[in-house]
């Protein structure tokens, strides 16, 4: 035969073993992000592939959240104890949240583009876009967004959007701070809704306990020496297992045994949680 050959081109009348390829065991695919395993044809498993959808359906929502925070007199974090909230902040607007805010909408729109622009059409660039919103939504629900070459590049965009985000915006009211992811790699501050026993970080994918996320967070705070009111020392100690109540911590400063560290704007008496905890460790309790 002098005709060229293309083997993936089986002549009609030959019965190719291509033809057949459902039948044969599905070799597994590797997902392009994590380096799992994924469906055949897939370039992502089914983990990376919920967690970028995930952020991808709670960015019109972050993205409220994003826009109060643009208000230079808003807090950083103001509904977490703990944090400072400077008396005044240098420019009205927070120019790096509103950089932050332009960043998301120009990936949601090249993302939209990227699974729905045909490829190689000079015009593309300046082809309409629907609204940020619809791009979430619709990248979203897109079955390609999985099969796409280049996830393993679109996917660490959108982590670092998504982990760059939750760092800015406070968490709802309903939720409240825990502490810290877990993972060594992630490290992003958790909210989780009062009395959830365990929290998946919207960051990493790893499911956490809140118990064990608390306990990281009293180490945290007891090493960094950061001083909070008699109830909230008395509740994350009782959360992480301890035996302290209120009124343990008020007979120890009755009877001098710590002193406090500070007041807070309230002129509430700060106490260190490293001396509460440490009165706790030494078994001398009244
Ligand atoms: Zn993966
Ligand atoms: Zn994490």
């Amino acid at each position: 035969m002098n005709e060229p050959t293309n083997e993936s081109q089986p002549t009609p009348n030959q019965t190719q073993p291509a033809q057949t390829n459902q039948n044969k065991p599905a070799l597994a695919g590797v997902c392009l992000v994590c380096g799992g395993g994924c469906a055949v044809g897939d370039t992502m498993c089914a983990r990376c592939d919920g967690l970028m959808r995930g952020w991808l359906r709670e960015y019109p929502s972050w993205l409220d959240s994003l826009h109060e925070f643009l208000d230079s007199t808003a807090h950083y974090g103001g509904r977490q104890p703990g944090r400072v909230n400077l008396p005044a902040a240098p420019t009205p607007i927070r120019l790096p949240v509103l950089d932050h805010m332009q960043a998301i909408e120009d990936a949601a729109i090249a993302l939209w583009r990227r699974l729905y622009a045909p490829p190689a059409m000079p015009w593309a660039d300046s082809m309409i876009h629907p609204s940020v919103l619809k791009c979430l939504s619709i990248c979203a629900d897109c079955n390609r967004l999985s099969r796409l070459p280049d996830i393993g590049l679109i996917w660490h965009d959108w982590e670092r959007l998504a982990r760059k985000t939750l760092g800015i915006i406070d968490v709802p009211p309903s939720k409240h701070g825990i502490g810290r992811c877990l993972n060594p790699l992630c490290g992003v501050e958790l909210s989780a809704e009062v009395g959830a026993v365990s929290v998946d970080c919207p960051v990493c994918g790893d499911t956490n306990r809140v118990v064990d996320v608390r306990l990281g967070f009293l180490k945290e705070c007891i090493e960094s020496g950061r001083a909070f009111t008699v109830g909230e020392c008395a509740e994350l100690l009782c959360e992480c297992g301890f035996q302290c109540s209120v009124n343990t911590i008020y007979s120890w400063r009755k009877r001098g045994r710590i002193q406090p560290a500070g007041r807070n704007e309230k002129g509430q008496p700060l106490y260190r949680l490293s001396d509460v905890h440490a009165r706790l460790a030494r078994h001398d309790v009244i």
